[in-house]
């Protein structure tokens, strides 16, 4: 049975991911940083197993990746976003969005991979944002830890290619959970005016787009940004 870990599993699009996979047949552990209980629920309904980490503590991160078997798939998709203006986000906010959202997919990668180079396969997804690609005002840091994840994306694919190993991102648009939930209804109506196909994204989308990308159908697919945005950003 293939294995996978999904950082911030049991958010909106992580739950979507974890359900995705295992009803594929795999066995998913849900990473949780706070969310104990929405996590072991649904750890329970997949079939899969809870896992608690911080994935900005890279000791924690290696102390849980230790009590797992051999991933075939991390899905590096744990992150916090915070609206403000590049000026008024304190440095140690500015830290944790970057040490969440960047260098906690890091810590995770850089833990699972040699497991994977030694059985010379494995799949690394990375979730980033279609503010990664293109820049977000209010969102400097958020859209700086996204752009970051790019980048991380395209260059260690090139270094684990030759070892077996995929590395791609997903850079979703706007897609309908917590992380949006404080816009008002008239914000949300004005955002779904630059959307082109003319609704939100769903969580679903983005599990779709993870799970093809980790699928053999993408086996020739390593190193690429696939935008899961309704043409928001093309
Ligand atoms: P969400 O519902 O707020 O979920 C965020 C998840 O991240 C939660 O499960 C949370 O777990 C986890 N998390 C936060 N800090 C963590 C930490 N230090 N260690 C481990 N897990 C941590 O948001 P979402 O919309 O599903 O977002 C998922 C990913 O998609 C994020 O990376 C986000 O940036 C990206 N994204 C979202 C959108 C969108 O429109 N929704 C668009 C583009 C990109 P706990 O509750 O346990 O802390």
């Amino acid at each position: 049975m293939k294995k996978a870990l999904v950082t911030g599993g049991c958010g909106g699009i992580g739950e979507a991911v974890c359900r995705r996979l295992a009803s594929d047949g795999y066995f998913v552990y849900v990473n949780y940083a706070h969310s104990k209980e929405k996590a072991e629920k649904l750890a329970k309904e997949i079939h899969g197993q809870a896992l608690c980490f911080d994935v900005s503590d890279i000791s924690a991160v290696k102390k849980a990746i230790a009590t797992v078997e051999r991933l075939d798939l991390l899905v590096n998709n744990a992150g916090i976003s915070e609206i403000d203006l590049f000026t008024s986000i304190s440095p140690d906010k500015a830290d944790e969005i970057l040490n969440i959202n960047l260098k906690g997919a890091m810590n995770c990668t850089r833990t699972v991979l040699p497991g994977m180079i030694n059985a010379k396969s494995g799949n690394i997804i990375n979730i980033s944002s279609m503010w990664g690609q293109c820049g977000a005002s209010c969102e400097v840091d958020y859209s700086a830890s996204k752009a970051g994840l790019i980048g991380f994306t395209k260059a260690l694919a090139k270094e684990v290619a030759p070892s077996g190993i995929r590395v791609n991102c997903v850079a979703p648009g706007f897609i309908m959970t917590e992380m949006n939930k404080h816009f008002s209804k008239e914000d949300l109506e004005l955002i779904k005016e630059d959307i082109p196909i003319g609704y939100f994204g769903k969580p679903s989308h983005i599990a779709d787009a993870v799970v093809f990308l980790a699928s053999d159908q993408a086996e020739y697919i390593t190193g690429q940004i696939l935008g899961v945005n309704g043409g928001m950003v093309i």
